[in-house]
């Protein structure tokens, strides 16, 4: 057998597939990039689910001609200092990807005005490869608008999957997005979709809160709030490392009455993340106390991002914890939890 090296191009469309594998992977990569532009008006638009394209529409810092010819290349980022608050520059393995991946699987128009030229902009085009096509000046106010056309052109395994299970993908999108709605305080965003009908409904909209807990108001309802108590608590693990852990869970006395675990959220440093195993730990502890109903659980944990590595997966959802820091981390939570939820909530904030 002769091995042969796969050409550049190839090992391009090779690894640009695994960082999109569903659109909700392409939305996600658009709001966070919007989100670190430091906006705070972002707005949504699905048409018909997403098989007629996606916008997104931002307020926020705009990118500037010196970038255009860049923005799409593989490995380029503006982020190296930008990024901190939602995640520490090192742990942003794949930084500079998303765009070129998008680029390589779909259409994209990107219009865009930074605060000295706007309400001037331009509009620009790329090739497939992430090289600039086109660009020429347009009206635009400050920020960017990212248009996605044709996903999944050149891949019809995925697109005819995509066009036979679009709710189902779309779905999937507004759950993803549910949990940046609830994180992300004095941002205002806005989730719409243009139905088969052409009729365009509000599916999500938050309005600028400074709380998580009247995002879950605007998300929810304001019976999203039944049975639920703030917390606010520093967990010291040793003499070095303190984890301060905040947000929304339910009371020992009343848990989430339908029965499934969909509003249960694990956030770190801000930051939605899959984190299978506290939320197993979470339960169990719960189910000490209320073996009938599960908690909605809605936490964000500061952790020191020494103790983290968050590159384990492309799209940074897998966070790993040193075993030594998980072990410590998760007996502070059992101890915590276990007071708070037998004493009633003794250590829960008054609602304000
Ligand atoms: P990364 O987010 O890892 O830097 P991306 O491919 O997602 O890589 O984006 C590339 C660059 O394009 C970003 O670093 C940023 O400078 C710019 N960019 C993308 N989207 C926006 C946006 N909505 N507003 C401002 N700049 C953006
Ligand atoms: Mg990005």
């Amino acid at each position: 057998m002769k091995m042969n090296r796969i050409s550049t191009d190839d090992v391009h469309n090779i690894t640009s597939g695994q960082v999109i594998i569903e659109i909700k992977s392409l939305v996600k990569e658009l709001l966070e990039n919007s989100i670190d532009a430091n906006s705070t008006v972002i707005s949504i638009t699905f048409k018909k689910y997403g098989l007629e394209g996606i916008e997104i529409l931002d307020n926020g810092d705009g990118i500037s001609n010196e970038d255009f010819n860049n923005i799409c290349l593989k490995n380029y980022t503006s982020k190296l200092e930008k990024f901190e608050n939602l995640i520490s520059v090192k742990t942003l393995g794949f930084r500079g990807e998303a765009l070129n991946s998008i680029c390589n699987i779909s259409d994209i128009v990107i219009t865009t005005s930074i605060a000295t030229e706007a309400p001037k902009g331009w509009e620009l085009t790329f090739k497939k490869s992430g090289e600039l096509l086109n660009k020429k000046m347009v009206n635009q106010s400050k920020g960017t608008c990212v248009k996605i056309t044709e996903i999944f052109k050149d891949l019809p395994v995925r697109k005819l999957n995509f066009e036979k299970m679009y709710r189902k993908e779309f779905q999937k999108c507004i759950d993803m997005l549910i949990s940046y709605l609830i994180i992300l305080t004095n941002v205002r965003i806005l989730v719409t979709n243009i139905d088969i009908s052409g009729k365009k409904k509000v599916v999500l909209k938050t309005s600028g809160n400074k709380k998580i807990k009247d995002n879950i108001i605007n998300v929810y309802g304001s019976s999203g709030l039944d049975g639920l108590t703030e917390i606010d608590k520093s967990l010291e693990l040793n003499n070095d490392y303190m984890v301060k852990m905040n947000g929304m869970i339910s009371k020992a006395s009343f848990g989430d009455g339908r029965l499934t675990k969909d509003r249960q959220f694990i956030f770190i440093n801000n930051r939605p993340v899959e984190y299978k195993k506290l939320l197993k730990l979470i339960n169990e502890t719960y189910k000490k106390m209320n073996y009938l109903q599960n908690p909605v659980i809605m936490l964000n944990f500061k952790i020191n991002e020494n103790l983290l590595d968050i590159n384990v997966t492309p799209d940074k959802r897998t966070i790993l914890l040193s075993n030594k820091f998980e072990k410590l981390l998760f007996e502070k939570i059992v101890i915590f939890l276990e007071d708070f939820w037998y004493n009633g909530g003794t250590y829960s904030l008054p609602f304000n």
